[in-house]
């Protein structure tokens, strides 16, 4: 896999470190909740202060952010602290106010992604702007979407671009408020080695105490930068309360993450190895998943089976299923002996999830 490091980046030319930090609270709140983070952030690791102006809410009638008096205090933050500062952007008028009042790292939505129509809005607005512009990946899970806002970005002359990697909204049941598809974020760094990619673990866990894990992850896979959601009263935060950490927590956060320079050949050697076995911790991940709904399938097919009364083992049907998977694996290169072996091992686990709902 290409090393998204070995390239040059902005990220190099501003001689920023390494990872980029971008904290601050979910929602600028008042002026005074806003100045008192930004202090207890100016002496650590913190680069860029984050604090939405404009929030997408998903219902109306919830905090929908302070608007562009929230610009004045950002303004504040800079000259009071030296942080440079951050904010999302979502419409012309928003990157007008926000370029107006210097802010030096805008962000689009993972709302505001998933529209074309948006994002070449958005493009226009800040074409040939020298700020940093980074895109979250839109709230579906479709890679395709995500680098089309980025090329629209792109090909109006921003060069100093990058991605957030935000995860992915679900129905199904999961421990994470947005799934992370850690995949695609792998697949992303495949096709643009050289576009800077920050994680933000806050919002795809939701819950502060799952922070560290998706942030060490984020940072074995090669990640540029995390974005994590810091505020000094985080339960009582005027949105995203669960997922904020207070600035303690945060300095305790990037003192335990193990953070891989690659000054040296033993310490290149072992953030190699510390990639590649993250990415077969995630494909093993999908293999368990993948195993998991296909033993619901069957499960469905054992209670269909049941209602006609047929038998659960069909040696016609099975032997097609064996002869397919076998020329399939060939192409993958796996040889026929351990497709042979794993599916006889499939298809018993399945077996028995049928009899199971047969005798019940
Ligand atoms: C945010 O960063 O507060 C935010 C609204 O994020 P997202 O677009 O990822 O939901
Ligand atoms: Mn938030």
């Amino acid at each position: 896999m290409e090393n998204s490091k070995e390239m040059r980046t902005w990220l190099d030319d501003m001689a920023l470190p390494h990872p980029l930090v971008i904290a601050g609270p979910c929602s600028a709140e008042t002026e005074e909740q806003v100045l008192k983070i930004a202090h207890e952030l100016k002496d650590t690791d913190v680069n860029y202060y984050r604090a939405g102006i404009w929030k997408p809410r998903t219902r109306p009638g919830n905090f929908e952010g302070v608007g562009a008096i929230g610009l004045k205090w950002l303004q504040k933050v800079k000259a009071e602290t030296g942080l440079k500062t951050a904010t999302e952007v979502a419409n012309k008028a928003h990157v007008e106010l926000a370029l107006e009042h210097d802010v030096d790292l805008l962000w689009i939505g993972a709302r505001s992604t998933v529209s074309p129509f948006i994002m070449q809005d958005l493009a226009d607005a800040l074409e040939g702007t020298d700020k940093i512009v980074l895109v979250k990946n839109p709230v579906n899970p479709d890679l395709a979407l995500w680098l089309g806002g980025i090329e629209r970005l792109h090909t109006a002359g921003i060069k100093k671009l990058g991605a957030i990697h935000r995860g992915f909204s679900t129905y199904e049941k999961s421990k994470y408020r947005n799934i992370p598809e850690w995949q695609l974020a792998i697949e992303f760094q495949n096709r643009f080695p050289d576009l800077p990619l920050i994680n933000d673990p806050s919002h795809i866990t939701g819950k502060r105490d799952m922070i560290f894990d998706v942030s060490q992850t984020a940072l074995d896979l090669n990640f540029d930068g995390l974005m994590i959601e810091t505020h000094t009263d985080p339960d009582n935060a005027w949105s995203d309360a669960a997922q904020q950490v207070t600035p303690q927590t945060l300095v305790q956060i990037m003192r335990d993450l193990k953070i891989r320079k690659e000054d040296d050949q033993e310490a290149a050697y072992n953030a190699e190895l510390s990639n590649l076995r993250a990415q077969i911790d995630v494909i093993d991940q999908q293999l368990i998943e993948t195993l998991g709904k296909r033993m619901k399938v069957a499960d469905s097919i054992g209670a269909l089976k049941k209602q006609k009364n047929v038998a659960v083992l069909q040696t016609n049907r099975w032997n097609s299923i064996l002869g397919k998977m076998i020329l399939e694996g060939e192409s993958k290169g796996l040889s026929e002996e351990f497709v042979l072996k794993m599916f006889k091992a499939i298809h018993q686990e399945s077996i028995n999830h049928q009899e199971k709902i047969l005798k019940a």
